[in-house]
């Protein structure tokens, strides 16, 4: 007597694979809404390199019901600060800071982009007083949020997205 063998089909993964970028975690953060693609250099901020030993997921180009496509980055057993936030913001203008204890939202923050920048990056005119008189830091406008762009209180420059990354990046 011999059985047919029937193939069982395998339930589509998706609900599962949603299931887990929500997964709880105990403490930490959880910075969501981050600009598609942007992930690796938001953890290159937060100096994360994997080898802190923290628990850390990161998603990246998921669907996103308030954007097209985004990041997501949880990291367990760190709460980031204002300082980083800010620094957060300058690349990734529309995430969402979740600060997590006890497997709840203990603190909810939508980064938002200040008027003004200063002394986080330089700017890029080298003759700009910010660059050769000491103790005078660098004063941004912001002119535009998407991506962020800066201008110069001083000499007016305009320091592009691009370059505020490349700064942020470097700096670490
Ligand atoms: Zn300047």
């Amino acid at each position: 007597m011999t059985q047919t063998k029937k193939k069982s089909r395998q339930p589509k993964t998706e609900a599962k694979s949603k299931e887990l970028l929500v997964q709880k975690i105990q403490a930490g953060t959880v910075i969501d809404h981050i600009t598609a693609g942007y992930a690796l250099a938001v953890m290159q901020i937060l100096g994360i390199t994997g080898r802190e030993g923290d628990i850390i997921s990161i998603a990246m180009n998921v669907q996103s019901k308030r954007m097209e496509k985004k990041d997501i980055i949880k990291v367990e057993g760190r709460e980031i600060t204002t300082e980083e936030i800010n620094r957060i913001a300058l690349i990734a203008p529309n995430a969402t800071i979740n600060i997590i204890r006890d497997y709840k939202i203990h603190e909810k923050t939508r980064i938002s982009v200040p008027d003004k920048i200063i002394g986080i990056v330089r700017c890029q005119n080298p003759s700009c007083i910010t660059n050769n008189e000491r103790g005078i830091r660098s004063n941004f406008q912001v002119v535009d949020r998407t991506p962020v762009t800066l201008r110069c209180d001083y000499c007016k420059r305009i320091t592009g997205h691009d370059n505020i990354i490349e700064q942020l990046l470097g700096q670490y």
